[in-house]
């Protein structure tokens, strides 16, 4: 018998912590008629979007576009900066940040790993002591998940950089935003961040297809001495065709097409009210964790995520049951656990294109969900959810 499931009437709800729902807007500009990408047209449409990415990201220097999800994006600011044999400290804050350092390894890099719970965000302070000790200087990057994907915690970038200053070290700082950039502040200047990976199927509303590396004038120095073997990554032949407004290769045309469309919006809604938004869902989403009396797998308050939120199912649950049983009864996505966490927690996406009536319904589907498959809970999480998103 096939796997596919005709789906139930009514609309399908996409609450995974990305890819996110794509904006009516965005999926009617990716249907436009694709273009010459060596036409002005096309040029006009590039230097528009390099623009105002730069932005979102707060950096007046060079963004730069892959065609290409989120992982060569990390690969990218690895190959363009480092040499084989350097050292890169990494701290274990989730499942992205492991896997992150895997394509590192991969490249012949060598990772400091600073161990972590996958339930904190990042410890400055750690940071601070290992390139403190650090004293000829043989760590050559700290590369750090802003936003963990798979745990709903989020680290303090600024302080990072204040640890990173505090030791006098001079390591490249390289920083995954995938799931946080457009949805919460993020200040690539201001944080002395040296190159900042992204991705499009999150904050940004588009589906998958795009990557991101923002780099710093350091980064483009690093990358003069770096000797990783790139091509296709390559930084320099990508900044010398955008100067232009094109691509060394066939770009993703509609993809671009979508992402000028997405930017748009979040221009038009406004950033800061976009980060409040974003804040808003995410508490009105704990508090009804919190009425169920499940756990939330964040245990610092300051580091619950905005993005998303990962609730772990008392002793013996089977997350991954009741994520089958949303789809299948309520047309209901939600985060798969990831790595360690795999069927012991579900995550609820509330980022990108969303709203508090998108909220009520996953709240209300997790509700009903954790009723039908017998997992205990106290009622009432609807109930907190409302009251919250009525008065905050
Ligand atoms: N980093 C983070 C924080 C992510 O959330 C993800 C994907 O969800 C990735 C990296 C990997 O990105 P991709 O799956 O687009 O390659």
């Amino acid at each position: 018998m096939s796997t596919f499931e005709a789906p139930l009437s009514g609309r399908h709800f996409l609450q995974i912590p990305g890819p996110t729902n794509v904006p009516e807007r965005v999926l009617q500009a990716l249907a436009q008629p694709t273009i010459d990408h060596r036409s002005a047209a096309f040029a006009e449409l590039t230097r528009s979007i390099l623009e105002r990415l730069g932005k979102v990201c707060k950096t007046s220097s060079p963004v730069l576009i892959y065609p290409s999800s989120g992982s060569g994006a990390w690969e990218a600011a690895l190959v363009n900066t480092l040499s084989p044999g350097d050292r890169v400290l990494m701290c274990a804050s989730g499942h992205f940040a492991t896997l992150w350092g895997a394509v590192a390894e991969r490249l012949a890099l060598r990772v400091d790993w600073i161990p972590g719970d996958w339930r904190h965000g990042i410890d400055p302070d750690t940071i601070e002591t290992h390139l403190a000790a650090d004293g000829e200087g043989a760590i050559k990057a700290v590369a750090v998940v802003h936003n963990e994907t798979s745990t709903g915690c989020i680290s303090r970038i600024d302080q990072v950089r204040r640890a990173m200053d505090r030791a006098a070290h001079p390591a490249l700082l390289l920083v995954d935003a995938i799931s946080s950039l457009g949805s919460t502040a993020y200040d690539h200047d201001a944080w002395g961040v040296d190159v900042t990976v992204a991705a499009s199927q999150k904050g940004l509303m588009l589906p998958p297809g795009l990557a991101f590396n923002i780099l710093s004038e350091k980064a483009r120095g690093a990358a003069r001495q770096a000797t990783l073997p790139r091509s296709y990554w390559d930084w320099e032949p990508l900044l010398e065709a955008n100067k232009r407004g094109f691509f060394p290769y066939t770009p993703a045309t509609n993809l671009l097409f979508g992402l000028d469309a997405a930017l748009d919006l979040l221009f038009e809604e406004g950033l800061e009210k976009i980060f409040a938004r974003h804040a808003r869902h995410a508490r009105a989403t704990r508090a009804a964790v919190e009425a169920w009396g499940l756990e939330l797998l964040c245990l610092d308050p300051a580091a619950h995520s905005p993005t998303l939120t990962a609730v772990a199912l008392p002793a013996g649950g089977d997350a991954d049951a009741l994520r089958q049983l949303l789809l299948q009864r309520f047309e209901l996505s939600l985060g798969t656990g990831l790595g360690k966490f795999q069927g012991k927690i579900f995550r609820i996406g509330h980022l990108g294109g969303f709203n508090d009536l998108m909220l009520a319904a996953t709240i209300c589907g997790i509700e009903m969900g954790l009723r039908l498959a017998g997992i205990a809970h106290n009622p009432g999480g609807v109930g907190a959810a409302l009251d919250a998103l009525v008065r905050d």
